[in-house]
């Protein structure tokens, strides 16, 4: 395979290239199983790939593999079903004082079908040139099998019989289906879960020569807003213009959650927002994007950017919170007219949510705002759906961020700077339930199109990001051990 990515000429780099071509028929073969959370019909898939983890992890001589949740192949919806399989693995280190960083990502894909566009069979994975196509090459699986291949390479770089630092795994099954039950997994396995860090590898880079460690991601809420006027929709001639029409209505509150600087309007929805530092700003600003590119590209033919003033496009993405219409509906939209006043108009929002941004708070907040906006005659609902996800921030001082960004940067031959993503994820939740810090540590690319057709991996980005993970045991096992020898 040849690679512009930069050799580091480690020891690390040399056993992660031994075994890449395994690597990559190790991967395929776990992309063929097609475990789509969201699907009933793959539970049972989601138990096969779970049961495909959990021999791959014997096999490489985790000592403890356990898989949690529901039963292999048994299929359920509601609350009080388990959760879908997940799968958790520990392997202590020989120095019973060494610190144990507990790594998380999921094994759930999301749902991909050839009719949505795919260009290649979804489930049949391919190497075309450098890439690794399939669903769940990147997101996921393919930074899974990275963490292991990392392990394997530093086992053999260092020669020893156990990781530098204690390892546990916790590979979820239902991350895409918005990790439903790991509340209650992390509740019910607190102990076996106990760590002093956390490594979450479900993210990636700006760019493919940019590299870049995520160090925060914004949290969210959701709101429903139903209006309804009349019982029925009524005709426009007879009592148009003398009742109130609940989609002009709705839209006068739509428009209302903006300003003229595109600033959020509720008010109080900036009281708790930690704006980026100073060095963080620089650091973005250092960051390549080419905007007609990126515009054409990653945001599929959009011919402008829009926002809130005085912020970057990745400062919007990254650290501004955002009130977004996800769906507006109401009266008739077929063909030719239909002369009415609509009787109901709905709409659907979410909101993304930077630290440290509450969740319940915030849905007070929106709950406030659309019930002083009703108008007379206007019978209104709000609902704001489950508790929401609170927005995550990591340290940029800890040491832990720190020797990520040494290992990642002698894998990839480059200073690695900071960046964060947009989306929303498990992450406060595991860092609280946990009681312990957490940063990020992946290879994906913007253009990896992982939850769209064509899902592929970058090969040679995936070793390079197997030896970090390799380099990064290493340096955390040399960091306890000169910590211990200080104290
Ligand atoms: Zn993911």
């Amino acid at each position: 395979m040849t690679s512009t990515v930069p050799q580091s000429g480690t020891v690390e780099q040399a056993e992660v290239g031994r075994r890449a071509d395994a690597f990559v028929a190790e991967l395929s073969e776990w992309l063929r199983i097609p475990s789509i959370s969201a699907d009933p019909g793959h539970h049972g898939d989601v138990g096969r790939s779970a049961a495909w983890l959990e021999e791959t992890l014997r096999r490489d001589g985790w000592p403890t593999v356990e898989v949690w949740g529901r039963a292999s192949g048994a299929t359920g919806e509601g609350d009080d079903t388990p959760a879908l399989p997940a799968v958790f693995a520990h392997w202590p280190a020989a120095d019973p004082a060494a610190p144990t960083v507990l790594v998380y990502g999921h094994h759930d894909v999301q749902p991909a079908d050839l009719e949505d566009g795919w260009s290649f069979a979804p489930f049949e994975p391919q190497v075309v040139g450098e890439e690794l196509r399939g669903r769940g090459a990147s997101d996921d699986k393919g930074h899974i099998a990275m963490v292991l291949l990392g392990v394997r390479a530093h086992l053999a770089a260092t020669g020893a019989g156990a990781p530098a630092v204690s390892l546990k795994l916790l590979v979820e099954g239902e991350e895409e289906s918005g990790s439903a039950h790991l509340a209650d997994l992390l509740a019910a396995h607190g102990d076996a879960l106990a760590c002093d860090e956390i490594v979450v590898t479900d993210t990636g880079m700006v760019d493919r020569d940019t590299p870049t460690v995520c160090t925060g991601m914004r949290g969210m809420v959701e709101a429903e807003v139903v209006f309804r006027g009349a019982s029925v929709d009524l005709h426009s001639g007879q009592f148009g213009g003398a009742v109130p029409n609940p989609v002009t209505e709705l839209a006068t509150l739509v428009a209302a959650f903006h300003d003229d600087a595109g600033r959020v309007a509720v008010p109080g929805f900036y009281d708790d927002v930690r704006e980026p530092t100073a060095r963080e700003r620089e650091a973005w600003a250092a960051l390549p994007f080419d905007e007609p590119a990126w515009l054409a590209g990653s945001a599929a033919g959009a011919t402008a950017t829009a926002g809130e003033d005085g912020w970057s496009t990745y400062e919007r993405l990254w650290a501004r919170p955002t009130a977004e219409v996800n769906g507006l509906h109401g009266g008739y939209a077929g063909p030719g007219h239909k002369t009415i006043v609509p009787h109901v108009a709905t709409l659907k929002m979410t909101f993304r949510l930077v630290a440290d941004q509450d969740p319940a708070r915030i849905k007070a907040l929106v709950e406030r705002f659309v019930a002083d906006r009703v108008p007379a005659g206007i019978d209104a609902e709000i609902s704001t759906g489950g508790p929401g996800v609170p927005p995550l921030i990591c340290d940029l001082d800890s040491a832990l961020v720190a020797s990520i960004r040494e290992a990642m940067g002698i894998a990839l031959g480059a200073e690695v700077l900071p960046a964060r993503e947009g989306g929303s994820g498990p992450e406060a939740l595991l860092s609280t339930a946990l009681g312990a810090p957490l940063a990020f540590l992946g290879v994906m690319l913007p253009d990896d199109r992982i939850h769209a057709p064509d899902e592929r991996a970058v090969l040679p980005l995936l070793l390079r990001g197997a030896e970090a993970v390799a380099h990064l045991w290493r340096l955390l096992g040399e960091r306890a051990t000169s910590e211990k020898a200080r104290s």
